[in-house]
């Protein structure tokens, strides 16, 4: 599981997007940032954002599908 804050990619916004791969936050940061911020995210975002993405449970919820 990964997250990312909204206010660590500098939004003064308590969001909190999660997802099961960088991927799907990436995906889901990019819809919150459209409805919420009214802000297209970039190539260049997106790079800096995945930067920003935390691990989540890193140790024993090993979920396989
Ligand atoms: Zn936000």
């Amino acid at each position: 599981m990964f997250e990312l804050r909204c206010k660590d990619v500098g939004f003064d916004c308590p969001g909190l997007v999660r997802g099961v791969t960088k991927e799907e936050v990436l995906k889901q940061a990019a819809a919150h940032a459209a409805d919420v911020h009214s802000t297209q995210i970039t190539p260049e975002m997106a790079a800096k954002v995945s930067t920003l993405i935390r691990e989540q449970g890193a140790g024993g919820n090993g979920a396989t599908s």
